[in-house]
């Protein structure tokens, strides 16, 4: 089975901005595109992408999940990067043509077709390293996905890191290349030190995320996870798990959580830790690594809980609950 995210559809969608104004939407193979070799995503990094998927339900038909968040983020993303604006609308259309057009292709779950739209700058010009790029290219790489779990679910290993950092924390919110590339060495190192799955940034001793994907804690009744700021990615994944806790009558706590917290709650019965985000959905955390000693969250296997709210999501994904939040896009025919 190929690694997830190495299989592309043949063609894609593409935009780009020149003149001070968006292009046509044109569909173009996706075997290659042309960049020169001074453009600035090379050199100075203005670059974001997303992350989000189609659906196929038992009736055939296709659907894309809270897509309307994903084209907000990668907005904000543009913006924040001094990337030109994204024309939302175009990129809605750029994301529904293509799909439509491989909608056959789209796998049965628990596969998907994932859906990757990127947003580069391309204006040749090595000398606006302070300035931005006033070209861009705008993309939308579809990758069908099979199951993630296809070698077997396992409780995750994490490092506790309290004295680096994922990225510049301005730059958390950001869905851009350079982040994953900051985070990268220190979550080789905990792989090959302490066999940790990811490290747990905690710059300060206060818990943010994991290199691609967002953490949260349950303990009894009550799901806690950090609020909201500037320093981290929002997951939209995130945001779903917690309406649906809500809906199931639990208590959402969105706040900070120290690691003094964090070990604290991780001692008692029952206690759950998860990893969320669009790829693996929801993945229980069995331990912590902290000082070099492990310690067990709750009973240190995959979780009850975590097994609850992922299936309650993927069966709104998949067409097996209602979709009473609307978070569905329905694909037709273009
Ligand atoms: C994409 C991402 C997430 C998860 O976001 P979703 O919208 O749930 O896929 C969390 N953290 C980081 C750093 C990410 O890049």
């Amino acid at each position: 089975m190929a690694a997830f995210g190495s299989v592309f559809m043949p063609r894609m969608a593409l935009a780009t901005f020149e003149n001070n104004q968006w292009s046509k939407t044109q569909i173009v193979p996706t075997d290659s595109i042309s960049l020169h070799p001074g453009a600035h995503v090379l050199h100075y990094s203005s670059t974001c992408f997303e992350g989000l998927k189609a659906f196929r339900h038992e009736d055939g038909s296709v659907h894309i999940f809270r897509m309307d968040q994903n084209i907000e983020r990668f907005a904000q993303s543009s913006k924040l990067l001094s990337l030109p604006a994204v024309d939302k609308e175009q990129v809605s259309n750029m994301i529904l043509d293509i799909v439509s057009e491989f909608a056959s292709d789209v796998p049965v779950p628990p596969g998907s077709m994932y859906i990757r739209p990127t947003h580069i700058g391309t204006e040749p010009a090595v000398g606006k390293a302070a300035s931005p790029s006033l070209t861009s290219m705008l993309y939308i790489l579809l990758s069908p996905v099979g199951d993630y779990f296809a070698g077997g679910a396992h409780a995750l290993r994490l490092l506790i890191d309290e004295t680096g950092q994922r990225c510049a924390s301005h730059m958390g919110m950001i869905k851009s290349g350079g982040n994953y590339a900051s985070a990268l060495a220190p979550t080789l190192e905990a792989k090959e030190k302490y066999k940790a799955d990811q490290v747990l940034f905690c710059p300060n001793g206060y818990i943010t995320e994991t290199g691609a994907a967002n953490f949260l804690l349950v303990d009894g009744n009550e799901i806690i996870t950090k609020a909201l700021d500037s320093s981290f990615l929002h997951g939209v994944t995130r945001s779903s798990i917690l309406t649906i806790a809500k809906g199931l009558g639990m208590t959402v706590s969105e706040r900070e959580v120290s690691v003094e917290e964090l070990l604290e709650r991780a001692a008692k019965p029952g206690v759950e830790a998860m990893l969320s985000g669009t790829a693996a959905v929801l993945t229980s955390v069995g331990t912590l690594i902290h000082n070099g000693q492990d310690v067990k969250v709750g009973s240190g296997e995959i979780g009850p809980i975590a097994q609850k709210l992922r299936q309650a999501l993927n069966d709104i994904q998949w067409g097996k609950a209602p979709d009473t939040h609307h978070w569905l896009t329905k694909v037709t025919d273009r």
